[in-house]
């Protein structure tokens, strides 16, 4: 656990973090287990990573499916309303029902498609078919789980049954969102999730208790599970199973994804809960970066990693904010190191489109390199996971170097927090001091910035290394 991320961080990271999930697992729905790590048996950092598109439905490299399809409409609904309004955020998901959506549950459009009012379709599809705990509605709840937790424990569980009544009649699967709320709301508070799962079970329905206490038991593995993981129990207890597992966000979602089946769901259900966890900084940049989709019957708006974090803040502290950086006098981009450019933030927009581009700020408007990492460092000191994310960012600059690529690496200004990773890439691929590679990027971009003393202990965390 890492209690120093700031709970802004914790929510991008989970509306990002179950988006990617969502993406990364697309392209293996429905495959055998181990497809995932059989693909990719190390980080794949160069041009082309794990989000590479494909599956049945032909998905785009980092595409998103119905599961963030439907959170991205029970998210709008729930901030323009300021609040929770069943028969709207109905609406929202009948209009898109209605526009065919490349994949749709089975149970969700029966339901939606039943031309029956919101607060009676659910319910009379499950006294017809009797079998409904599908995880449909588990697999879209991270932004209401988002927008509650500060409400607390009771107000969030019972948005949670709620939202999920709306096309899911089995009380079964209400259960299961309620305690993925109350978990998600220990996460994003800075507390440790599994610690939470006795106390979050103790509220469940009775006659649901044990069935639920059983997949979330700390010594519940995969293997035990008796339904397929399309049925709400083994989604939940397969998350919960990843997140006890693994090291970090990555870890957490090759397990999940490995398991095979309804791997989309399940790996967004897993990095909506390791996104709050683990934070902004903890999902791999290279997959944060790359999600991107539609929401079909909603308008043609692609939707991309500025919009998912802006949404985030949205239901986190009820602000909306676009951000404008404005033109700024271009700087750069010029080389500083062999194949790796500096430059400010419009240097970089109005570079060539073949630089690799690694960026450090936001951006406004998004650029048109085909090959562009965002890793938002802020300039001050409150980036907890800022090692991390160095390494992260290190790492991907060696992998695109070592596929040719020239490197362009900025930030707004150019200054701190590009001079941070031209530093860090010498003291990591070069073995230099921190002294040395000061030095060393000061001979050649003038617009070098030091005043981040966290930065300067970041390089000697870095340094150390060498040693
Ligand atoms: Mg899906």
């Amino acid at each position: 656990m890492t209690p120093k991320i700031h709970r802004s961080s914790r929510a991008a990271g989970a509306l990002v973090g179950s988006a990617v999930g969502d993406a990364l697992g697309a392209p293996f729905e429905f495959g055998s287990p181990g497809q995932f790590t059989a693909h990719f048996p190390v980080p794949a950092r160069g041009s082309k990573t794990e989000m590479c598109g494909g599956g049945s439905l032909g998905w785009e490299p980092g595409e998103f499916t119905d599961d963030t399809q439907m959170a991205l409409m029970l998210a709008g609904s729930l901030v323009d309303r300021g609040g929770l309004e069943e028969a709207d955020v109905f609406d929202r998901f009948r209009d898109w029902a209605s526009a065919n959506p490349p994949d749709i549950g089975n149970q969700t459009r029966a339901v939606l498609g039943s031309g029956r009012p919101w607060d009676v379709a659910a319910t009379e599809h499950f006294a017809r078919s009797g079998h409904a705990a599908g995880n449909g509605s588990l697999m879209r709840t991270t932004p209401a789980a988002i927008k509650f937790a500060p409400a607390g424990t009771a107000a969030t569980m019972d948005a949670a049954r709620r939202i999920s009544a709306l096309t899911h009649g089995d009380p079964s699967a209400g259960e299961g969102c309620a305690i993925f709320h109350e978990l998600l709301r220990v996460a994003l508070d800075g507390g440790d999730p599994l610690g939470a799962i006795p106390s979050a079970l103790s509220l469940v329905a009775d006659e649901h208790r044990e069935r639920w206490a059983t997949v979330l038991a700390p010594n519940w593995t995969p293997e035990q599970a008796t339904e397929s993981n399309g049925a709400v129990w083994p989604t939940l207890g397969q998350a919960v199973w990843a997140l006890r597992t693994g090291r970090d966000f990555a870890e957490v979602l090759r397990l999940v994804i490995d398991l095979g089946g309804d791997t989309d769901t399940v790996a967004c259900v897993a990095g909506g809960l390791a996104g709050a966890v683990y934070g902004m900084g903890g999902i791999p940049s290279r997959w944060a970066s790359a999600v991107h989709g539609r929401v079909p019957g909603r308008g043609g708006r692609v939707w991309r990693l500025a919009d998912l974090q802006q949404l985030a803040a949205a239901l986190d502290s009820g602000v909306q904010q676009s951000y404008d950086p404005g033109v700024i006098p271009r700087i750069g981009p010029a080389e500083v190191l062999p194949g790796i450019w500096a430059g400010n933030l419009d240097g970089a927009r109005y570079s060539d489109e073949d630089f690799a581009v690694i960026s450090l700020c936001r951006l406004g408007e998004p650029f048109p390199h085909p090959v562009h990492r965002m890793a938002y460092i802020a300039d001050n000191e409150y980036n907890a996971d800022l090692d991390v994310m160095l390494a992260d960012v290190l790492d991907d600059m060696k992998a695109l170097r070592d596929e040719g690529h020239r490197i362009l690496v900025h930030c707004h200004g150019g200054a701190s927090r590009t001079g941070l990773v031209l530093r860090g890439y010498l003291v990591r691929e070069e073995g230099m001091s921190v002294e040395a590679a000061t030095a060393h990027v000061a001979a050649r971009w003038p617009h070098l910035g030091l005043w981040n003393d966290s930065f300067t202990a970041a390089l000697a965390g870095l340094a150390d290394k060498n040693d």
